[in-house]
């Protein structure tokens, strides 16, 4: 007996262990009855037929949404009626096909019928499940065209297995010598048109015909209808194998005259070879098969052999597929959380939830992994669902805890967007859970906005009008247009990470992190830069006025009790990461004569200033990496380095230092160019003059310490600047959308 006696007690539901109870139980048919509670179709009853034809087991049934219903991408039709009829309170009636626990899929007829209540509200959902595979399959055995074995009088492929079977038991020729091919026949005509059943019988026959003169006697040819043929090969070598294959394609590309037309058929062969692919007649074929359907993939008269790799790579995905289905089931999915950073405010301003899947056996498996094959397969849906039902979750336990929550950013690909009930599902998620969707925002990609479907259109207003916020995401890697900046109301783009990674030795990306940060902030839109894993790529960011940062630096993606601690603690970026004025003015000396550094060391000594050494150009810029400095003072004739190549160097990556050269010579053309380039700053001579040097060096520090009064000003009228472009951004959107969603909430 199987009953979920929390669920039942919950919702008032009873079923009493009496006679019909039992009945229900030893039924045949599968039974299951779904709560409706907001639309939240929570698994109440499944009877023991049920339970076994679907593999599951009650505890894992328990309380389960009803989603995990999942069939081929092929069913997904199916699977939209059911979801729209559940979600109409309609009955439904359908056949598709469902994936067992194992993995194995089965054809079944569900019929879901609305229980109302005595208020006549529909409270549950009866749903009667019947396995329907062995009708199914004689079905589509009795439907499969005889014809064409009449047609061509070929056996076909079970016969062919038989026969070859039978050829490698009395294995009457040499190792290697054997194949198997399948061959995919395409038709193409001059003239346009349909060709009546009669002709087309004529030319299955011609192509039967001609393959036939191509082979051997003792080669068995077969056929199964649809164009699909294959036979056996004899031939000395690979080579001698696609020569002979070459023939064929030879003798299928003569012309063949029907009425006024003249029809040519072209040809791809997947080819599999006994004993190296497979000793056995199924499985030889089966190889085959999967090289044409690769051969196919190239163009129409390819011809391609089995390679191993090609199943290993094939089974890999299968494996993982079916893996993946039991995942949510078997709790192996997590959400990790990695923070935000306000690079001005120095708080956490936010956080990213990414999904992680702790395989039993294969261990952590990344997102960039599982998030692809499920957006192929249609699992997505499921597993978007369940991230932000985690989220909102774990939102609503650190709200009851008191912390101080900030929003949670979740990632919603554009695979997730195709379904039309993703803007009711993601508001009943976070109703039931009592999150505010201001709370929430969503990271999607241009992808997104691409697709520019109604259906994704319409969700998007939706959970916008909800008060949800929308982050562009990976901005930078597709076509990063601005027209989708402005077709939609963002708050804050994110630049990818692949620019932050070389931000300090490409001065491209530099350029291109710039150009963003200033496109997005005259848009009214904030930019987070991701993937920030040094202090240099983080002062830099803060330099050029990027808004928030995220990255290993802060803090890696981490679970929700670690990110809990994190927020408990008020952990905030340390200020020396940021170009802040500095307690100790910061100056860098360089020269390869030692005894010049020493003695302009002791110069300095008396004006309490932190003094970096380098002695050579490289050193230099190795220190520049690692500490913040506001002078440089450099020679100008080093080895490997000369002090104004460094110099000018040092502009490009830290452009904010203050640079003068010491030279005791007066190379005019390249000193000149560099002042002239604002590469340095000053230019003076060896040997010096104490008094006037320190001066030098005081005014530096002092044009510095202007420098970066003016940039906070500056940064301080931008944030304001943005915060009013950004609130005029909202407006005009709200204004210009007012007609089409005005009925809205
Ligand atoms: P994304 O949206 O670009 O997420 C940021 C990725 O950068 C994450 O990778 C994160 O771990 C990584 N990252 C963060 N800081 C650093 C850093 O300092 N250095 C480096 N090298 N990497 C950093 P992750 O977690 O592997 O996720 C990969 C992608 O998978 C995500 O890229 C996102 O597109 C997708 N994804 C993850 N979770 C979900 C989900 O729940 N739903 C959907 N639809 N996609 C998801
Ligand atoms: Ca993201
Ligand atoms: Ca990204």
């Amino acid at each position: 007996m199987i009953r979920f006696a929390e669920s039942l007690n919950e919702t008032g539901f009873r079923i009493k262990q009496d006679i019909s109870y039992m009945a229900l139980d030893v039924s045949h048919c599968g039974v299951l009855i779904l709560s409706n509670v907001a639309e939240n179709y929570r698994v109440l009853y499944a009877n023991t037929a049920f339970l076994s034809m679907t593999g599951y087991t009650e505890v894992e049934l328990a309380g389960r949404i009803d989603w995990y219903v999942q069939g081929d991408a092929g069913d997904e039709p199916q699977r939209k009626k059911l979801r729209a009829a559940l979600s109409a309170a309609q009955p439904i009636s359908i056949e598709m096909r469902n994936y067992r626990k194992d993995g194995s899929l089965r054809w079944c007829e569900l019929g879901i019928t609305p229980f109302r209540n005595h208020e006549g509200y529909v409270s549950h959902f009866i749903g009667m499940l019947s396995d329907i595979t062995t009708r199914k399959n004689d079905e589509e055995l009795s439907s499969q065209p005889s014809r064409h074995a009449s047609l061509t009088g070929l056996t076909d492929h079970l016969g062919f297995c038989d026969t070859l079977d039978k050829t490698i038991l009395a294995s009457t020729f040499s190792p290697g010598t054997l194949y198997v091919a399948a061959i995919d026949i395409d038709q193409h005509q001059h003239a346009s048109g349909s060709m009546d059943g009669h002709s087309q019988n004529f030319l299955v026959q011609v192509a039967a015909e001609r393959l036939g003169t191509c082979l051997q006697t003792d080669e068995i040819l077969s056929h199964d209808g649809n164009g699909s043929y294959a036979f056996m090969l004899r031939a000395d070598s690979r080579s001698d194998a696609v020569m002979r294959c070459q023939a064929i394609q030879r003798s299928l590309a003569q012309a063949i005259p029907l009425a006024d037309q003249h029809i040519h058929l072209t040809c791809a062969f997947g080819l599999a070879r006994f004993p190296d692919d497979s000793r056995t007649a199924r499985s030889l074929l089966h190889c085959a098969g999967m090289a044409l359907s690769h051969a196919r993939e190239t163009s129409r008269n390819t011809i391609l052999f089995y390679f191993e790799a090609m199943s290993v790579r094939l089974h890999e995905e299968i494996t993982l597929e079916s893996a993946l289905r039991n995942a949510m089931l078997n709790s192996e999915l997590e959400v990790h959380y990695q923070a935000q950073v306000n690079l001005q405010t120095r708080q956490v301003i936010g956080v990213e939830a990414l999904a992680r899947w702790n395989h039993p056996e294969l261990g952590q498996i990344a997102p960039d992994r599982f998030i692809p094959l499920a957006e192929k397969n249609g699992l997505i849906d499921d597993i978007g669902l369940w991230v932000i039902e985690q989220v909102c979750t774990d939102m609503a336990a650190w709200r009851e805890d008191g912390l101080p929550v900030v929003p949670v950013a979740v990632n919603v690909s554009a695979a997730q967007f195709r379904n039309p009930l993703l803007g009711d599902q993601i508001m009943m998620l976070l109703n039931v859970s009592g999150c505010d969707p201001s709370m929430l925002t969503l990271e999607i990609t241009e992808a997104v906005l691409m697709d520019d479907t109604n259906t994704a259109r319409a969700t998007l207003n939706q959970l916008h009008h909800a008060g949800i916020g929308f982050s562009l995401d990976d901005f930078g890697t597709g076509y990063s247009s601005i027209s989708y900046l402005k077709r939609f109301p963002f708050k804050k783009v994110i630049i990818d990470r692949s620019f932050v990674k070389d931000l300090v030795d490409n001065s491209d990306d530099a350029a291109i992190i710039k150009a963003i940060i200033s496109m997005a902030h005259t848009l009214g839109l904030r930019v987070l830069a991701e993937g920030v894993e040094t202090e240099e790529q983080c002062r830099f960011l803060s330099h050029n006025l990027c808004d928030e940062m995220q990255g290993f630096l802060f803090s890696k993606p981490v679970a929700s009790s670690a990110f809990v601690e994190l927020l408990q603690a008020g952990t905030t970026l340390p200020p020396s990461l940021l170009t802040a004025k500095k307690a100790r003015r910061t100056l860098l000396l360089v020269d390869d004569e030692v005894n010049i550094v020493a003695s302009l060391k002791r110069l300095l000594r008396r004006d309490d200033l932190h003094i970096l050494t380098a002695h050579s150009g490289a050193e230099g810029l190795a220190l520049l990496a690692q500490h913040p400095v506001d002078v440089i003072l450099s020679d100008q004739r080093m080895p490997g380095m000369t002090g104004v190549e460094f110099l000018s160097i040092a502009k490009t990556r830290f452009p904010e230092t203050v640079r003068i050269v010491l030279s005791g010579y007066t190379e005019l053309q390249s000193v000149t160019d560099a002042v002239n380039e604002g590469d340095i700053y000053k230019f003076l001579t060896k040997p010096w003059d104490d008094t006037k040097l320190r001066g030098h060096i005081d005014e530096a520090f002092q044009r510095k310490e202007l420098a970066d009064e003016n940039h906070r000003l500056t940064r301080a009228v931008y944030a304001t600047n943005l915060e009013l472009a950004g609130a005029i951004r909202q407006l005009k959107y709200q204004q210009q959308h007012h007609h089409h969603v005005g009925s809205q909430p």
